[in-house]
């Protein structure tokens, strides 16, 4: 059996831990820069808060409401995320992180009842983070998906929905959109309709070699997984990233080259921490820099470095990549946004020596693994070009604390 845990609003969700008095009240987080809602409580959804709506469009109805409102806290959702791991790895040694707030588990060869189960892992996760969230179970991660989503839909569930026998089921398929199914998209569900497939039931009943002739081998495991036959396993070792990518939208337009660069360390210096951390080094980067799009001289452009040697060292990557954005510049523009992808990436054990034998030293290698200790908790030392508390920083008015990673920022609790 697998099972999919899902957490519910967990954006708003976080934000409710360390606020119990907003625990049912209507909640929202913003993305980047405060600009879209990314994330709605449920009494936020109750009273029609539109999902992904501009932030400034709908502030009087926000405040109409009372709607409390968060920019975003990537530092304590992530924190949150693997502390909900951490608690999920005591129900099966074997689980897929499948994103920042969903994890696969596998619970084959447990005998136990999955519903009691299910529960179990449900309440635990409320005992000790706080966080709500939905399980789905059945044999196949598209399965596990679909009982998430009943879950959610289903007060009557508790949460907690095993699609075991999955004929059983069919009078519920008939009634979700063929757009529920994992990877039917609305583009997807548009061109099964014109073959009469318009429910969960009409897709899992589909011919597969038709399936297969019209829409490809992948729909066609998603029929097969719908009727239980496992195409996906449970992947409890995800590859490396093959590429890493650190880009951002500023708070405000940059005009300089020098803001430019030290926008452009910043993002390298962090895809940098991330290289090192899945043991990779780089050989290219790519840089770009772009103004808004919806300005008439809109102008954006891209550049491909190759680097001396394969590296994994913040310095020769930030060198690199500043130089790139120099090439890019064209002065008078107002910039909108910059980035830079580590794209070709190899293991930092088994890199080729060039002709030359020019390498990173060993010398550099430590120096990089004694700044990631010393940034291991929080962020000690940084590099000067990356600027001091530079002004086109993400606009994030509304955070709420760094109340997890934070010495400082840590909840104070008063005992009277
Ligand atoms: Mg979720």
């Amino acid at each position: 059996m697998y099972a999919l845990v899902d957490a519910n609003s967990f954006y708003a969700s976080c934000e409710q831990i360390f606020r119990p008095e907003l625990r049912d009240k209507p909640v929202i987080v913003l993305s980047n820069n405060d600009g879209c809602i990314v994330a709605r409580s449920r009494a936020a959804k109750a009273l029609n808060i539109p999902d992904l709506q501009p932030y400034f469009k709908i502030k009087s109805l926000l405040a109409k409401h009372q709607v409390h409102v968060f920019s975003s806290n990537y530092e304590l959702y992530a924190d949150l995320s693997s502390r909900v791991v951490a608690v999920l790895e005591e129900f099966t040694p074997q689980l897929e992180v499948y994103s920042i707030d969903e994890s696969f588990l596998s619970l084959d060869g447990f005998s136990v009842d999955w519903r009691d189960y299910g529960l179990q892992i449900k309440q635990r996760l409320w005992r000790d983070i706080r966080m709500p969230v939905c399980v789905g179970m059945g044999q196949t991660k598209t399965l596990a998906k679909l009982a998430n989503h009943i879950a959610k839909k289903s007060a009557k569930l508790q949460g907690v929905c095993i699609l075991e026998t999955v004929d059983d089921w069919h009078a519920v398929f008939k009634k979700l959109p063929v757009n529920k199914v994992w990877g039917v998209g609305a583009r997807l569900a548009k061109r099964l309709h014109r073959l009469d497939i318009y429910s969960v039931y009409d897709l899992k009943i589909a011919n597969a070699k038709h399936i297969r002739r019209q829409f490809g081998v992948t729909l066609e495991r998603t029929v097969a997984e719908l009727n239980g036959e496992r195409c996906m396993n449970v992947d409890t070792q995800p590859g490396h990233k093959k590429q890493i990518y650190s880009t951002r939208s500023f708070g405000q337009k940059i005009q300089q080259l020098s803001d430019l660069q030290q926008a452009i360390s910043q993002y390298a210096s962090t895809a940098a921490v991330k290289l090192r951390k899945q043991k990779s080094v780089v050989k290219t980067i790519v840089v770009f820099i772009q103004t808004s799009r919806f300005i008439d001289d809109a102008y954006s452009n891209t550049i491909t470095i190759a680097l001396p040697y394969p590296t994994n060292n913040s310095c020769t990557i930030i060198a690199a990549a500043k130089q790139g954005v120099a090439q890019l510049y064209r002065p008078g523009l107002a910039y909108a946004k910059a980035g830079i992808g580590l794209v070709e990436l190899d293991d930092a054990g088994s890199t080729q020596l060039n002709f030359f034998n020019h390498y990173q030293s060993a010398k550099s290698l430590k120096l990089m693994a004694v700044v990631d200790q010393l940034n291991h908790q929080q962020q000690q030392i940084f590099f000067a070009s990356s600027g001091i508390d530079p002004f086109w920083q993400m606009q994030r008015q509304m955070k709420s604390p760094s109340y997890t990673t934070s010495l400082q920022q840590i909840p104070v609790i008063k005992i009277t």
